[in-house]
């Protein structure tokens, strides 16, 4: 089922998903399935999986110089949203991104994925690589995640890169993006940034999953918001707890957002990751009671590989 279908036949229930990573290279997927399996319980309809553009690495070699290496840490996000739709009969949603397709990439891609019968995308740009100050778009491929919306809007008319195809079968993917409570950090402007989300919209994307916040207040106002520039498709707020007392430092730093004050507060006050994880749940779960009460549709957990802490978190919320 598609993400937009799901949420219409919860009939204005919040339902829950959870966001997963593929296992690092040479994992097995069981570790996805005894991720997954406790967090059944709470029957989300759709779980997302992540997708990770290669990477530079530099490695010493004998002679003392430094050679530059790509590798994919992570690969097999289309696989394992196979495995979880076959295991669980539930829709997996796996995410797609501009960076290091070619647009010729991009539409094999889309291809295996409808001959899969995976008709869910979360369609992205994707970040800078690590030793680049800047998102760098394959030679060939799309430099924003507007044009990858609209690539997979012709393919749902039937419309592929090659011209001669005619009467091409059509695509049916329901097809989401990223918006940002607090601004993209690239934008100039949060008004800009909107605008750029709105043009998504128009181009064909049916929903949106908001970058984490912790402050609700944000995700309101951010509705407000794109609601005034006619924005009317499903906005899903993205959830993460604190569970280490480094990330007050971290995560401002890796996702660009703001903890606010009472979060900063309490966590400081903590001596142990332990003890900051249990502010950081309990921080979370009264957020979700918030969002449920407030009509989210969806509470999209941001998991990173750690179950037992969404496992505490839903069994409060759902
Ligand atoms: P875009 O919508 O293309 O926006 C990028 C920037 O460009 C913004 O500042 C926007 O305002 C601006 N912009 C947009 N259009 C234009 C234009 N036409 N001209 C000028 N400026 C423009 N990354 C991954 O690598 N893998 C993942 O699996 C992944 N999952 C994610 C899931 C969610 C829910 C979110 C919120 C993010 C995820 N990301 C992922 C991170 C994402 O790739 C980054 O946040 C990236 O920096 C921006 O992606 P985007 O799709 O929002 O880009």
């Amino acid at each position: 089922m598609k993400v937009t279908d799901c949420i219409k036949s919860a009939k204005g229930k919040t339902q829950v998903s959870f966001e997963i990573l593929p296992p690092l290279k040479g994992g097995h997927i069981s570790s996805i399935f005894n991720m997954l399996d406790p967090l059944m319980e709470f029957k989300p309809p759709f779980i997302d999986v992540t997708y990770h553009r290669e990477e530079y690495i530099y490695k010493q070699r004998p002679s003392g110089y430094y050679e530059k290496t790509s590798i994919r840490k992570r690969p097999g996000t289309v696989g394992i949203c196979t495995a979880i739709m076959n295991k669980y009969g539930i829709d997996a949603v796996p995410h797609l991104i501009c960076g290091g397709f070619t647009i010729e990439e991009t539409e094999n891609a889309l291809i295996d994925l409808n001959f899969l019968g995976i008709n869910n995308v979360l369609a992205l740009r994707g970040d800078a690589r690590k030793f680049e100050n800047r998102f760098v778009p394959q030679d060939g491929g799309h430099p924003y995640a507007i044009d990858l919306v609209k690539q997979i809007g012709a393919m749902n008319k039937g419309e592929y890169l090659d011209q001669n195809i005619v009467n091409g079968q059509k695509t049916d993917f329901c097809v989401g993006v990223a918006g940002y409570p607090e601004k993209h950090f690239e934008a100039p402007n949060p008004e800009v940034d909107l605008q750029f989300l709105k043009a998504k919209i128009d181009a064909g994307a049916d929903y949106i999953v908001t970058q984490m916040f912790w402050d609700n207040e944000n995700y309101l106002k951010y509705i407000e918001n794109c609601r005034s520039v006619g924005i009317k498709v499903p906005i899903i707020p993205g959830l993460k707890p604190i569970t280490k007392l480094r990330q007050l430092q971290s995560i401002p730093r890796i996702f660009h957002v703001n903890f606010p004050n009472d979060l900063v507060k309490e966590i400081s006050k903590c001596k142990t990751d332990a003890d900051a994880r249990e502010v950081g749940i309990e921080w979370t779960v009264q957020q979700s009671l918030e969002l449920k009460k407030a009509g989210a549709p969806v509470l999209h957990y941001y998991t990173m590989g750690d179950v037992s802490t969404f496992t505490a978190i839903a069994k409060k919320v759902f």
